[in-house]
Formats: structure tokens, sequence, C-alpha cells
């Protein structure tokens, strides 16, 4: 068999796009992947959980054990919503943060990610308003351009989206006669800010919504990964209003593909169409290798040793970046995650600096990636979940002589 590939004229398919095709991006992570891959390079671009502690010999045998016992259930087609056993048991874990609910109301899906892709294609057409913190997520803006919506950001500080601001632009949008489908919000150690929002900010953002008709959807992989003190009660502990993403790629490995989404029942069943319509049915295999992992394996104590490792990775950057940086570059103190988030002085561009950091073999993520508007161009997002503290002091050194190199031009 050839293994040539056959190279078709690029231009040939380029009227046949649908028009939401031409939205698409590639991610300003996943382009940065190769560069920040090469060995000499420090990356603090990717966010890629550290598993490599997980493990591996008591998960394998689990896993032996699940396919010698229901092989021929778990490699089968499943239920479209997803596998009772799992959503029972995630119930155990939406419980640390002060979430009861019925798993009737929850479906699986291949990750979080899918959970915004599902939640956008069910609720958004064309020309619709999502709205977003300032920074918010390049993943989910890249699925909400996707489905041709226009994402606007809402003013943000230190303790999250500012709810004044946050009323003001629901009620602007709606005198231009634009359709405001639902907030889009990180409270907890957001990526790519780190930032959290207080519990008194959460009341008031899911008051505002709720006073001007527009939904909220939490996303909330990285809540659980508290750096300091107990995880906070979720926006949907005191809203069941609240559509609420999970994830166990950050809490246990990325690889199964398991995410959820917590919905009100009527939004729960249109989301299980999508999911019908998308996959047939998320992955059973994966589903029941994390339902024997919740049922067999000390989960909990697998947090908190994951809690441990981080926060000597998140102090090690900490430290360094404040016995290095210039004068005039300020940075978040994340309580939990995996982000910190740069602000340089005005005049500095993030984007054009990248290939002088990779010069000096440290990569890290422009902040504009981060915004659909433009934003954010003097911004940096740091990551320090992969690497060990050496390498992120390294890197941090690296990145504070190529700022320093840009304020003496
Ligand atoms: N939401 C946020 C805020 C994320 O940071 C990520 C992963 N980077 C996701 C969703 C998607 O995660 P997954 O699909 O692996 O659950």
């Amino acid at each position: 068999m050839s293994t040539q590939r056959h190279d078709t004229r690029l231009d040939r398919f380029v009227d046949s796009y649908a028009d939401r095709t031409n939205g698409m991006r590639a991610s300003a992570v996943r382009a940065l992947f190769a560069v920040a891959n090469r060995p000499e390079i420090v990356s603090l671009a990717g966010g890629m959980p550290n598993i490599k502690d997980l493990a591996l010999d008591v998960i394998a045998d689990n896993m032996a054990r699940l396919i010698r016992d229901h092989g021929a259930q778990i490699m089968q087609y499943g239920s479209g919503q997803g596998e009772l056993r799992i959503r029972e048991k995630i119930l155990d874990v939406m419980a640390l943060e002060g979430i009861t609910a019925h798993p009737d109301d929850i479906v699986i899906t291949a990750g979080s990610q899918q959970g915004l892709d599902l939640v956008t294609r069910v609720f958004c057409d064309p020309g619709d308003v999502i709205l977003a913190e300032s920074p918010s997520y390049v993943g989910a803006l890249g699925t909400f351009l996707s489905y041709q919506t226009e994402v606007v950001h809402v003013a943000s500080d230190d303790e999250g989206i500012d709810p004044a601001a946050l009323r003001d632009t629901i009620v602007r949008l709606k005198s231009e006669g634009k359709r405001v489908k639902f907030l889009y919000t990180i409270p907890n150690f957001s990526n790519p800010s780190g930032l959290t929002q207080s519990q008194a900010r959460r009341r008031e953002v899911v008051d505002v919504c709720n006073a001007g008709d527009v939904m909220v959807v939490e996303d909330n992989p990285y809540g659980l990964l508290t750096l300091e003190g107990e995880p906070q009660p979720a926006m949907r502990a005191t809203d069941p209003d609240v559509i609420y993403l999970g994830s166990f790629s950050k809490i246990f490995a990325p690889g199964f593909r398991v995410g959820w989404v917590l919905a009100p029942h009527g939004v729960r069943e249109k989301l299980v169409l999508a999911q019908e319509s998308a996959t047939l049915c998320p992955p059973v295999f994966s589903q029941f290798a994390i339902a024997d992992y919740l049922e067999h394996y000390d989960w909990r104590g697998q947090i908190v040793t994951y809690r441990h490792m981080y926060r000597g990775r998140r102090d090690a950057m900490l430290e360094e970046l404040s016995e290095r940086m210039p004068h005039g570059v300020s940075w978040t103190h994340p309580a939990g995650g995996f982000f910190v988030w740069l602000t340089l002085p005005d005049g500095l561009d993030a984007q054009a600096m990248l290939p002088r950091g990779v010069n000096a073999r440290v990569a890290y993520v422009p902040g504009a990636a981060f915004y659909a508007d433009g934003q954010g161009s003097n911004n940096i997002r740091l990551s320090f979940c992969f690497p060990p503290a050496d390498r992120i002091r390294e890197g941090v050194q690296r990145l504070a002589s190529v700022i320093e190199g840009e304020l003496e031009v």
C-alpha cells in the first residue's frame, strides 16, 4: 500500500466550506506546542496536567479486572446520556463543592470541552451574544466563535466579574436588539488569570444574570485543586439553574476524555439529543474506567497529592517572579489551579516579544489569545503545572531577562 500523501490543490475546497468554518482558528496554545516541546525550552505555555506520579500499576490492575469482568459491556455502545454508574459517583465529586443534584440531570461528555460545545450548540444561533469574563479560556472562545456567536467581554477585577459592568453590558446589548444567551465564567482559579471570584461576587453575578434573563454557565475544571484552604461552594450550589461543567482531566487524567454537564432537566434532555447526534454516546470504556477508579481508589487522596505537587510549583513560580521581574511588571497570586497572569508595562507587546522569548529558551502564551476582541497585548499567561520547580525558576529567570531587554530598547 502506498503511504504517499495525496496533496489536493489547497484552494480546491475554499468555496465549499460552511461560513462557520471560516470562524475557526488554531488555538494559540496548540500552535506553540511544536516549539515549546523542544527540550532546551522551558515551556510555561501549555496547561497540561502533571500526571507522572499516578499509581499506574494500581490503575493497570483495576483496568485488567474491569475488562475481565465487564469487557462485553464496556466495549459496547452505551447510553447517550452516559452511564448511570459514573453519573452516580459524580455526585460525590460535586458534593465537595456543595452541589446536591440528581444523576438524571448529568450528561457525560468527552471532556468539559465537549460540554462547552454541546451547550453552545443547544443554545446559540449565529449572531447571539455570549458574555465572558476578561480574560477568558481560549478553548471556550474558539468553540463560541465556531458557532458564529459574538463574544463580549465584561470588565473583571481581582474578585471576578464586575456586577455593575455586567448589568450595564446586558442592558446595552439588549437595547441594541442583541440576544444575550449566557454568561460563561470560570469562578475558580481561572484559566488564564488564576483568579477566584469571591462568594459575594458569585451571588451578585448570578443575581444580575437572573434579573437580565441571562443564563450562567459555570466551568469548573480546577475547583478541587485548591492550593490554599478548602474548595469553595460552586455557583451551582446556590442556584440550580446554573449550568455546570465538570471534568476529570485535572483531578485524575485528561486522556480518558471524561467530563460532564449538570443542567436543569429540560436543558439536559436537549443536551442528550445533541450528544447523540455528535457521538451516539460518550466513550463507554472511559466512563467505566473512571467509575471504577472512583469506587476502588483513594481519589480524594490523589487530589490532595496533586494539590501538594502543584503548590510547590506555584510557590517556586511566585517566589522567582518576585525576585526577578523588573519594576512595572505585575502578576496574579493564584490560590489554586495552574496559571499566573502577568501584566507587562504599557507599550510592551507579548506577541511581538515571543520570538525573543523562544531565542532565550522560554515559551509562554501571549495574552491576546484569551480575548475575542484584541485586548491583552501586554499580558502573558504562565503555567506552573508541568515543569518541575527548578525548571520553572529557570524559565522565569529567562523571561525576566527578555523583558528587561525589551525595556532597555
Ligand atoms: N475549561 C477550562 C477552563 C480549561 O482550562 C480546560 C482545559 N484546558 C477545559 C475546559 C477543557 O478540559 P477537558 O476537556 O479536558 O475537560
